[in-house]
């Protein structure tokens, strides 16, 4: 009998998980089936009891539930109550617990790209949401030299910093868009974690690089459109880019390995997105 796993989100037509999570269960000769469920805000309760009493094996959550569906979990991981949000949930014996993969699978597409150890790099991170927490979090784990988070509102990025206190690996400091703009030169890894670059804002960039250093990496979270005005001017200037499609593709390779223990082949699964999308990468 197939294993049944899925997505539940709001909006979920666009979504490209289905078809790289069943490309994998074929690949891997594995009985298992995914499907996007589409789950508007105050149905979760509902769509929860229902996976459980369909003993659905494992789900992605997504927006606008990665927050509230951690009531409706019997376990949560540290870096999910970390970041504060879920994006994983295993069904293990009826039992649901919850994780993150998003700031690990950021760090795994963006390890490969590295000029130098993590340890010894000073990181930039615009934007202080969802997808922020889980890149910071990520980061302050794994260990930098410096972390800079630079937000349009700061007191967001200043309640980010409050919530890492007690996370000593990494040098944790906040800067205004301005600030940052002027002392870009000293980060060796800069991310764009914002919504800017995406439609409808796809001509607009999150902040000036005028100062990168021409060593320096420069990451957009966003994949669609593969390449952001930010990654553009970036590649005209020489500088290294790395685009969100390889976060997409790890996170959910690690939701796979999660739900299957077994690894799904990650060149496949990227190959599958690019073909979506109907691209080049970087
Ligand atoms: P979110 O929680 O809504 O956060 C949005 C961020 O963008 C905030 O920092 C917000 O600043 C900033 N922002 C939005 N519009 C802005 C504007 N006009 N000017 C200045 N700042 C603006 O969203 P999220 O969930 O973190 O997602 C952010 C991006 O990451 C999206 O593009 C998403 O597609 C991408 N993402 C990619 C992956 C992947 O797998 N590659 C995974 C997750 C997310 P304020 O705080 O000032 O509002």
């Amino acid at each position: 009998m197939n294993k049944l796993y899925g997505l539940l989100g709001h909006p979920v037509g666009h979504s490209m998980s289905p078809l790289m999570h069943n490309d994998a269960f074929k690949q891997l000769g594995m009985n298992g089936f995914y499907h996007a469920f589409d789950v508007p805000e105050g149905k979760l309760n509902e769509a929860v009891e229902a996976f459980k009493l369909f003993n659905i094996s494992g789900f992605n959550v997504t927006i606008p539930h990665k927050v509230s569906i951690m009531n409706l979990l019997d376990e949560i991981d540290e870096e999910a109550m970390m970041v504060g949000a879920v994006n994983t949930v295993v069904n293990i014996e009826g039992r649901l617990i919850g994780y993150n993969t998003d700031g690990r699978g950021y760090l795994t597409s963006l390890i490969p790209m590295l000029k130098k150890p993590l340890a010894d790099s000073n990181v930039l991170v615009i934007g202080a949401g969802g997808a922020s927490r889980g890149i910071v979090t990520a980061l302050a784990n794994q260990g930098v030299s410096l972390l800079t988070i630079t937000n349009r509102t700061l007191e967001k990025a200043i309640e980010i910093k409050d919530n890492y206190l007690t996370y000593k690996k990494a040098n944790l400091n906040i800067l205004s868009l301005q600030d940052a703009e002027k002392n870009l030169a000293m980060y060796d890894i800069v991310i764009n974690t914002t919504s800017i670059g995406m439609s409808p804002q796809i001509d607009a960039v999150p902040i000036s690089i005028d100062n990168i250093k021409s060593t320096a990496i420069l990451s957009d979270l966003i994949y669609n459109p593969l390449q952001t005005k930010l990654l553009k001017i970036g590649e005209e200037r020489a500088i290294t880019t790395h685009n969100g499609v390889g976060m997409f593709v790890e996170q959910g390779a690690l939701a796979f390995l999660k739900w299957t223990g077994q690894q799904p082949d990650t060149a496949r699964m990227r190959k599958i997105v690019l073909q979506q999308l109907g691209g080049f990468s970087c």
